[in-house]
């Protein structure tokens, strides 16, 4: 039996959506296919959805008043940010009857405390302009990624960021100390506390850091900010294997008093691919390894200690045999020459046919590991099949990512075995106590895996946090669970 749809209730939804347009007036209402469109594709074209209009609230009191609108008529609400997502939980579904709330306009820094060593923006705010600011103010926003020129510290806070620089500052969670949040049901929690320390009750800003839009939108933050280094060294270091990787890094943060702010592994098909198919790249090495270690160090000495004491360890590391070969940048432009070596990985492999990508963590100890042992389960699995292996090795945090074999399979063959790779990778991830979502979150693309790894008790815990903040339902509808 179809359900036809209550006249009534198309009327009622009309009249909330003239409401919201009229609240927001012409610069923060858009409706046309065009102007709609790429608020409603993903970036690697994965998902595309639907909606009534993509609003854009001028002020957080605009943004609460829409929400108040929408949850009073059960109206559902897609809230976004630079719409970097690589997990679908940005963009509505492809039936769906709601806005998308875009944070864009809300894009001020409101305040930078040089003394406190915070900032507080707005959710709009582009994670480039407020490293800018930061770097403007004398001192660092540590958060960095890919999407950086795009993506929204709304958007950052609410998805957990990770990037490059979490093994010496952490996630986003680590850099925000106050939140200003709208709830569903408009309420404006106003929780821009700039204090590290703070133990009056539940920490609530963490309710919705990584809560991917469910429980409420975030309107604004107080942001952490540290001393700028003033000397950066950059290196990458040939090694026979991530076991070798792994005990270089402790070496490491050993001997330069904890100045490893960088510590990327690519395995060779990695590397390999990056040169292959990005114009520019240039392998450093005259032979082929194994494996490949990218190290940046940062410090306040400035005096050249850092360098010297990178190729003092790198020197015993090679006598050891943990390091094979090694280059250290000599000017900032060689280091971003190797940094771009590992940010084109993902980009190279779209030459290489389809691809299937995981982005996981285990403990550090494990990552050596976990590495061999999914490496070997996948290559049991589909003989030929090339598995990609880089990323954040010092977090634990691995982007296991595998191609199609050169030859005998077709791109959609490959991608229709993708429930059989994420059963393969994600079993030996939950053997090792790991995390089938490291950085990116769960968004559409790993609800059913979520589902899966999670203990009951904790998606129980979930859900009602989810029905205690949004009874009805209406905050970014089906993305996490449901
Ligand atoms: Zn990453």
């Amino acid at each position: 039996m179809t359900e036809l749809p209550d006249p009534a209730a198309i009327r009622e939804r009309a009249a909330v959506l003239a409401n919201i347009r009229d609240l927001v007036g012409d610069k923060g209402w858009i409706d046309s296919a065009d102007g709609m469109a790429p608020h409603l594709k993903e970036e690697r074209g994965n998902y595309t959805g639907t909606a009534a209009a993509v609003v854009k609230p001028g002020s957080v009191a605009e943004m609460a008043a829409v929400l108040r609108l929408c949850n009073g008529a059960c109206l559902p609400v897609v809230p976004q940010g630079g719409n970097t997502s690589l997990v679908g939980a940005s963009i509505p579904y492809e039936r769906f009857s709601g806005i998308v709330l875009s944070t864009a306009r809300l894009n001020r820094i409101r305040d930078l405390d040089p003394v406190n060593n915070t900032m507080t923006v707005d959710a709009g705010c582009i994670l480039q302009t407020v490293q800018q600011a930061a770097n403007d103010a004398d001192r660092l926003f540590p958060l960095s990624l890919g999407a950086q020129g795009t993506c929204q510290i709304g958007g950052n806070i609410s998805t957990n960021a990770g990037g490059v620089g979490v093994l010496r500052y952490g996630n986003m969670r680590d850099l925000v100390l106050g939140l200003e949040v709208v709830l569903p049901d408009g309420r404006i929690w106003d929780g821009l506390r700039g204090l590290r320390k703070d133990n009056t009750g539940y920490d609530l800003k963490q309710w919705f850091i990584g809560a991917e839009g469910t429980l409420g939108v975030i309107a604004g933050a107080v942001l952490k900010l540290f001393p700028k280094p003033r000397e950066t060294v950059t290196a990458l270091a040939a090694v026979p294997d991530p076991e070798a990787s792994l005990r270089l890094l402790s070496t490491l943060q050993r001997e330069t008093g904890g100045g490893v702010s960088g510590y990327e592994i690519m395995t060779r098909v990695s590397l390999r691919m990056a040169l292959d198919h990005i114009a520019g790249n240039r392998d450093p090495f005259d032979r082929v390894h194994p494996c490949y270690q990218l190290i940046e160090l940062t410090g306040q000495g400035a005096d050249g200690s850092l360098r010297a004491g990178l190729e003092e360890v790198l020197e015993r590391a090679m006598a050891d045999g943990d390091v094979r070969d090694a280059v250290i940048a000599e000017s900032e432009a060689q280091g971003r020459a190797l940094w771009r070596l590992r940010e084109s990985i993902s980009e190279a492999q779209r030459f290489e046919g389809a691809s299937v990508k995981h982005d996981v963590a285990v403990p550090v100890s494990r990552v050596a590991d976990f590495i061999r042992v999914a490496t070997a389960a996948c290559e049991a699995a589909v003989p030929g099949i090339r598995v990609v292996a880089f990323g954040h090795v010092g977090d634990g945090n691995i982007h296991f990512n595998m191609n199609q074999p050169a030859e005998g399979w077709t791109h959609d063959g490959f991608m229709a075995e993708q429930p059989r790779f994420n059963r393969i990778v994600h079993d030996i991830v939950a053997d090792m106590q790991g995390s089938i979502s490291a950085e990116h979150g769960i968004g559409r693309i790993k609800k059913a895996e979520l589902a899966h790894y999670r203990a009951p008790l904790e998606l129980d815990l979930m859900r009602a946090l989810k029905a205690q903040l949004d009874p009805k339902g209406i905050m970014n509808p089906g993305k996490i669970f449901g």
